[in-house]
C-alpha cells in the first residue's frame, strides 16, 4: 500500500547502533531506499550519545559515501534530546552546518539542562506511574516543552512521540502541522499509537514511519509502522517518507 523510499531513522556504531554507516547504507540500498539518514543519539545522552569531537570526521565519511554511491542519498542527521522545559535541546548553534536533518525526541538517558529541569522533565516523569497525582499537569509541562523546542530549534521529526513521556498529541500535533514538523511513527517504539496518529490525522500534521533501527537488517524494516498507519487509515500522502507524499509542507526534502 504504501511505497516508502527513505528510512530517516537509524543509529550506528557512534551511538549505540550495532553496524557502521556503510553498513546501514548498503542494507538501505539492497531494500531499494532511495534516501536513508544516520541520526545517532543526541550529545547529551549519557553513555550512547555522539560526540562531537567525531563530527567532522562522520560528515566526510557521509559525503563520501554520497560520492560513492549514485542511487542513494545519506543524510546526516541526529536523534538530539529534549533536556528542558523551556524547549531546550542538547544541541547548539555551531552544531546545526553538520545535519541535514535534525529529529528530536525524549530520552531518559540524556542529561538535563538543569538541575530544575532534572527535577520536572526527568524525576518527575519517572515517578508519574507510581504517583498518579498530577499527571495531567505533567502531561502538559512535557507537551509544552516538546511545542517550544520546535518553535526553538530546526526539528525535522518528533522521534516517537509518547513513547517514554506522556504528550498531549492533539496539541502536540497542532504545533507540528503549523511548523512542518512531521510526527513519527516509530515501527520499533510502537508510538505513535493508532490512537495517536488518527488525532495527528485530524490536526494535518505530517507523518512519517522509520525503523529506528538499531542492527544494519533493520534499516528499512517498516512492518509494525505500516501496520499502525494502516490501523489509523493513513494515506500514502500524509507520509513525508513515501513517494506520494503530497501535503503542503515545504521544508521537506
Ligand atoms: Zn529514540
Ligand atoms: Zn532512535
Amino acid at each position: 500500500m504504501y511505497k516508502l523510499i527513505a528510512d530517516y531513522h537509524t543509529h550506528t556504531v557512534y551511538s549505540h547502533g550495532k553496524g557502521t554507516i556503510q553498513d546501514n547504507v548498503e542494507v538501505a540500498r539492497r531494500k531499494g531506499l532511495k534516501k536513508v539518514a544516520i541520526t545517532d543519539h543526541g550529545f547529551g545522552h549519557i553513555g550512547y550519545g555522539i560526540s562531537r569531537k567525531k563530527l567532522t570526521q562522520i560528515r566526510t565519511q557521509i559525503n563520501r559515501l554520497n560520492d560513492k554511491y549514485g542511487d542513494i542519498e545519506i543524510l546526516l542527521g541526529i536523534e538530539a534530546n529534549l533536556v528542558g522545559i523551556n524547549g531546550q535541546v542538547d544541541l547548539l548553534e555551531k552544531d546545526l552546518k553538520y545535519f541535514d536533518i535534525i529529529l528530536m525526541g525524549f530520552h531518559k538517558g540524556a542529561k538535563p539542562h538543569s538541575v530544575k529541569d532534572g527535577f520536572n522533565l526527568f524525576l518527575k516523569n519517572f515517578l508519574s506511574p507510581i504517583y498518579p497525582a498530577g499527571r495531567e499537569k505533567q502531561r502538559q509541562l512535557n507537551t509544552q516543552a516538546m511545542i517550544k523546542a520546535i518553535n526553538r530549534y530546526p526539528v525535522n521529526i518528533i522521534s516517537h512521540p509518547g513513547a517514554k513521556i506522556d504528550i498531549d498529541t492533539r496539541e502536540l500535533a497542532k504545533a507540528a502541522a503549523k511548523r512542518g514538523v512531521a510526527l513519527e511513527i516509530n515501527a520499533s517504539h510502537g508510538f505513535l499509537t493508532v490512537d495517536y496518529v488518527k488525532i495527528a490525522l485530524e490536526e494535518k500534521a505530517p507523518l512519517v514511519i522509520n525503523s529506528d533501527a538499531h542492527r544494519p537488517d533493520d534499516v528499512g524494516e517498516f512492518s509494525k509502522g505500516i501496520d499502525i498507519a494502516n490501523r489509523a487509515g493513513v494515506k500514502p500522502e500524509h507520509l513525508v517518507n513515501s513517494r506520494e507524499y503530497t501535503v503542503l509542507n515545504q521544508g521537506w526534502r
